[in-house]
């Protein structure tokens, strides 16, 4: 019988280091410190046929996963909300 870990493999775990795109952000702009990304209004959701993700949509962006974006991320210092917008 296979493992059932072996279906999980690719997700990281809880305690994983924050990817550099996020940690980028915050170098670059800082914390909003209790928001979001997934509260942005930069922050982008994207459905192609059964598979879903996210961007942000204030950093470099690519067809592929190493550039999507979590709801959890803590936001930088570009955090905005649809009523902010200019
Ligand atoms: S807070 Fe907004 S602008 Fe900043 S990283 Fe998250 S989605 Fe992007």
């Amino acid at each position: 019988m296979p493992k059932q870990d072996a279906l999980f493999a690719d997700l990281p775990a809880e305690d994983a280091p924050e990817p550099s795109r996020i940690s980028d952000m915050h170098r670059m702009f800082g914390v909003v410190e209790g928001k979001r990304c997934g509260d942005c209004r930069h922050f982008r959701r994207y459905e192609q046929g059964n598979s879903k993700f996210a961007k942000c949509d204030l950093t470099t962006q690519t067809g592929g996963r190493a550039t999507d974006w979590k709801v959890k991320f803590d936001a930088c210092g570009k955090w905005e909300t649809e009523a902010m917008r200019p």
